[in-house]
């Protein structure tokens, strides 16, 4: 499937909102929306200029998007599962995001990035309920365990990141046990629990889609 390959700081400089794509680096000095930098193209200067509601919505839809790493034709069909799913589109749609394996791996701390996690299920190096899965929007069912094989458990990559865990744990609707460098999906998250994304507004995604 084809993937985004430009400067990935563009993207947050573009939505004017740091979108944590790049693991430690967004959490560091070297991130470049530290320093307040204009959208690509504007004049630092110029005010913002008001935008239409379609613009708006659009720029809901990108910032959600981005964050997991998706593209359009993808994105859609979540969304077209989201609608046709009881309950509220809206929810249900960062309920599939969240259940998506590649964010399950980066949010049980075995990548820095969703990029990172996406690249280590690509290659091998993750075991669902102990079977390998390389699909990185694989929908991770409740109670699943998702582990590191064997063979992977000493990757630098997923030491470094591991770090995290001592310092900020992971999300409610997970557990980690981080030196067997397995965890489980207890449950898919509810809305109100996904606090870490800032103030993505659903509804503007729902009435983009609904034009
Ligand atoms: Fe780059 Fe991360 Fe900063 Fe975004 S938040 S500009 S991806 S370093």
């Amino acid at each position: 499937m084809a993937r985004y390959t430009g400067p990935v700081c563009r993207m947050c400089r573009v939505e004017q909102k740091k979108l944590m794509l790049k693991g430690n680096r967004c959490k560091s000095d070297k991130c470049p929306m530290n320093k307040k930098r204009a959208a690509p193209g504007k004049d630092p200067k110029s005010r913002p200029g008001k935008r239409s509601d379609y613009g708006v919505q659009l720029r809901e839809k990108q910032k959600l998007k981005r964050i997991y790493g998706m593209m359009e034709k993808q994105f859609r069909l979540f969304f077209d599962r989201a609608q046709r799913m009881s309950g509220i589109a809206g929810e249900n749609l960062f309920i599939l995001l969240e259940r998506r394996l590649d964010n399950v791996v980066y949010r049980l701390r075995f990548a820095s990035s969703r990029s990172q996690a996406r690249q280590l299920v690509l290659h091998g190096h993750i075991l669902v309920n102990g079977k390998k899965i390389t699909i990185p929007s694989y929908l991770v069912k409740t109670e699943s365990e998702i582990s590191v094989v064997e063979n992977s458990k000493n990757l630098t990559v997923i030491k470094d990141a591991l770090r995290e865990y001592g310092k900020s744990g992971v999300m409610p609707w997970l557990s980690l046990d981080p030196d067997a460098m397995k965890g489980k999906f207890l449950a898919a998250p509810r809305r109100s629990d996904i606090t870490d994304l800032g103030d993505i507004k659903e509804q503007m995604i729902i009435e983009l889609y609904s034009k």
